[in-house]
């Protein structure tokens, strides 16, 4: 297992490092369809992408993936 700071790339294998989107200070908020209710939703997290230095490939990592359920 990789701890959250040191994944590698699936597409070479290099090291891939956290990033984030200038859209939003913490990430990406993405929500559970199923948690939809007239004035909020708590199935959410933000989700943040790792990108590879060598190649460029991104991956998306939900913060807190238990929270979506
Ligand atoms: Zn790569």
């Amino acid at each position: 297992m990789h701890n959250r700071q040191e994944r590698t790339c699936l597409k070479c294998g290099d090291k891939i490092i956290k990033c984030y989107v200038d859209d939003g200070l913490k990430g990406l908020l993405v929500k559970n369809p199923d948690g939809d209710r007239l004035f909020s939703n708590k199935k959410n997290t933000n989700i943040n992408p790792f990108i590879c230095t060598n190649c460029g490939f991104a991956e998306w990592y939900a913060d807190k993936p238990e929270d979506l359920i």
